[in-house]
């Protein structure tokens, strides 16, 4: 680290945060960067897109877990349980509309829809992370920076993996990909300010991260992989994208 960076955020601790946060979130775009020649395509590699999707969800989830657990088991899974019935009441709130996303409508539109939306709210806890890990110092709020714009990019492939296959522009996956981690930067700046106060909330938050998207990837992204694909091989797929994220999440 650069002693005029360590100067600079020591003399405006809550703008670096801010700026910390902001790095994570431009990270996720560059998940969208391996669809740069997928264009619309078929049905088969729609189900093995959602299955690379489940997969990254669920080694994510595994990171979240351990981490969430470190802080309360209880308040972990009582988070997770969140997470279900605030997915249930969204899917439910979302099936009374006609919804548009990008140029789709319908069940594809909602599906995609759902996505954004549980990642975006998974971003909540890891803005707070941020910001309590600047309590700690600049060398850990570094290391936690890093790590989590590193496991970013895996969740804009993720997200690009569920909407660039039903035709959203490349450089459209790349923005809802930064759109889903804003809650970083944004978060990060008051549970920087109130660490004490937001110290409490973080395994609930994380747990309610978990829970979600659990629900997406059981409930939405396999389902649908399931019509479209065998299921042994979308289970093969799934099991290696799993595989690749706990790798990145423990060796990056
Ligand atoms: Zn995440």
């Amino acid at each position: 680290m650069s002693a005029s960076l360590t100067d600079w955020v020591t003399a405006h601790p809550a703008p670096a945060v801010f700026v910390f946060g902001l790095v994570t979130a431009v990270a996720t775009g560059l998940g969208a960067l391996p669809f740069a020649f997928v264009h619309r395509v078929s049905g088969r590699a729609l189900a093995f897109s959602n299955a690379v999707a489940s997969g990254l969800m669920l080694g994510a989830c595994f990171g979240l877990a351990a981490e969430g657990t470190r802080h309360g088991a209880g308040q972990t899974a009582a988070g997770g349980l969140a997470g279900v019935v605030f997915m249930l009441l969204t899917q439910r709130a979302l099936a009374g509309h006609d919804l548009q996303f990008g140029p789709a409508t319908g069940e594809s539109a909602r599906r995609m829809a759902l996505m954004v939306i549980v990642m975006t709210v998974h971003s909540f806890s890891e803005g707070v992370a941020i910001g309590a890990s600047f309590a700690g110092g600049l060398a850990l709020a570094s290391l936690v920076t890093a790590a989590i714009a590193v496991h970013n990019v895996p969740e804009g492939l993720a997200i690009s993996a569920v909407l660039r296959p039903r035709g959203v522009g490349l450089a459209a996956c790349a923005g809802w990909s930064v759109v889903s981690s804003l809650p970083q930067p944004l978060m990060a700046v008051p549970a920087f300010l109130f660490v004490e106060a937001f110290r409490p909330a973080l395994p609930y938050g994380i747990g309610f991260a978990a829970g979600a998207m659990l629900f997406m990837v059981f409930v939405e992204l396999l389902p649908e992989a399931y019509e479209a694909a065998p299921r042994p091989a979308v289970s093969v797929v799934t099991s290696l994208a799993l595989v690749l994220m706990l790798l990145v999440q423990r060796y990056l």
